[in-house]
């Protein structure tokens, strides 16, 4: 039939423009995987609208917009010289201004920064604010440094970024190894160079200098009322739930903390060291204290609460039975083996406010499972909706209360729920929030391109 015809043909496009993809850059494993995903959602979309193949959208997606790699020398408490390589990938400019966070770990080479800047592109089309997609970041590691090295640091990274960004043009923030001191060292250092000062450059600033109430807890809340969308559809809800939380971040903290107002049982948290279970539930206050104030280690948890566990590893984690999982703490932290242990623990619920947590493998074996499974690219997308409406809120030169920037960003994570369950339902994969996200950000992001010609 002319339908089986048009999906063989929409396979072949997806797989020819995936093995261009593995050839240019073959060592960028994290950014194969990002591709991979999103293009096999795409394949009935492709097959309804010829358009999108025939314009070559998914040959122009793949390929950043541009790409800039630099070096950033700085000097450290020893006084020798230091080199890391600084990046910044602006992806997709269709829908609006690069926009996307900077990370700062020792992992990062280019197959991170592109993997994060692409699925950045879907992820802020998803929003429905006017923000495009772009990622970067460095290889520098904060752990362990002085306040002075990261000062240093900062200062030499932005010396160079500062020419490729601007509140119309890129707009970077945080994201791993990145938050509020190094933001502000960063803004300094732009507004001193640049000259004249331009709020809305960054965000995720603090809140004396532009920064918007509720961008800090967006992250973690956001993902908590995306997951929440998903259960109250079965009639379920978070009282009284018992939740394992990865990761002891930015995200981790303020999903426990919206999770805790919610009446569930959190018990347990982690960092790249180990993890922590506390079956009377995660004492936040202890782990706000420990990550944001003293920039300690997780196991130290247990000197205040000698009842829990500390165990080495962060990916026994997954072992705990619990019911909603989240996976807060970075990409491919939760394998196939790890998503068998959920579900043998009774888990119902996987919401990923990481960037892509889950392997593939893991995925296809939760939506298998039929464990409702909401992912980042949608159930994370709270983090850079605030930051578009810190922008806005930069532009207009006021502030929105507390309350009213968690309104609104309740209301995008309903819709962006929303329009991922219909883009489901609209291409027969009903309950797929896998594909139902991609598609939906797709369309967006591909229509406009469109509309926009040859660029
Ligand atoms: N790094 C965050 C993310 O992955 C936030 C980006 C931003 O606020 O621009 O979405």
């Amino acid at each position: 039939s002319s339908t089986a015809s048009a999906t063989a043909s929409a396979e072949e496009y997806v797989q020819r423009v995936y093995s261009e993809v593995t050839r240019r850059d073959p060592l960028e494993q994290e950014f194969h995987q990002a591709v991979k995903e999103i293009l096999e959602c795409l394949v009935p979309v492709l097959a309804r609208h010829p358009q999108y193949q025939a314009n070559a959208v998914l040959e122009r997606l793949v390929e950043p917009e541009r790409t800039i790699s630099f070096r950033v020398p700085w000097t450290d408490d020893a006084g020798a010289v230091r080199v890391n390589r600084g990046y910044r990938v602006q992806f997709n400019s269709a829908i609006g201004p690069y926009k996307g966070g900077l990370r700062f770990h020792p992992s990062v080479y280019s197959g991170i920064i592109k993997f994060l800047g692409f699925e950045q592109i879907f992820k802020n089309a998803l929003t429905g604010l006017p923000i495009g997609g772009g990622k970067g970041g460095s290889d520098f590691d904060p752990k362990g440094k002085s306040d002075r090295e990261v000062m240093a640091f900062t200062q030499s990274f932005m010396t160079e970024l500062y020419r490729h960004i601007g509140q119309d043009t890129d707009i970077p923030a945080g994201d791993i190894g990145v938050g509020a001191r190094e933001i502000g060292y960063m803004f300094g250092q732009y507004k001193r160079i640049h000259g004249g000062h331009e709020a809305g450059v960054l965000t995720g600033k603090g809140l004396l200098y532009g920064g918007s109430l509720a961008r800090k807890e967006a992250t973690g809340y956001g993902l908590v009322y995306f997951v929440q969308e998903m259960l109250a559809a079965q009639c379920q809800n978070f009282e009284g739930q018992t939740v394992v939380v990865s990761g002891s971040g930015n995200v981790s903290i303020y999903a426990i903390e919206k999770l805790q107002q919610l009446g569930a049982l959190v018990v347990a948290c982690s960092d790249s060291g180990g993890y922590i279970y506390d079956p009377q539930g995660i004492n936040l206050d202890t782990v706000k204290r420990l990550k944001e104030q003293e920039r300690a280690r997780i196991s130290e948890y247990v000197t205040a609460h000698p009842h829990a566990e500390y165990t080495e590893g962060s990916t026994g984690i997954w072992t705990i039975p619990c019911r909603i999982a989240l996976p807060c703490a970075t990409q491919n932290e939760l394998d196939e083996d790890a998503a068998r242990a959920l579900v043998s623990g009774g888990v119902i619920a996987v919401g990923e406010g990481a960037n892509m947590p889950s392997t593939l493998p893991a995925i296809n074996y939760f939506l298998q499972q039929g464990i409702l499974f909401a992912p980042a690219k949608a159930a994370n997308a709270g983090g850079v909706a605030v930051s578009g409406l810190e922008m806005s809120q930069n532009g207009m030169r006021l502030s929105w209360s507390f309350e009213e920037v968690d309104e609104r960003l309740r209301m995008i994570m309903k819709n962006i729920y929303r329009s991922s369950v219909r883009a489901a339902e609209e291409y027969d994969m009903p309950g797929n929030l896998v594909a139902g996200s991609n598609i939906a950000g797709f369309l967006k992001v591909a229509d406009a391109m469109l509309a926009q010609g040859v660029v």
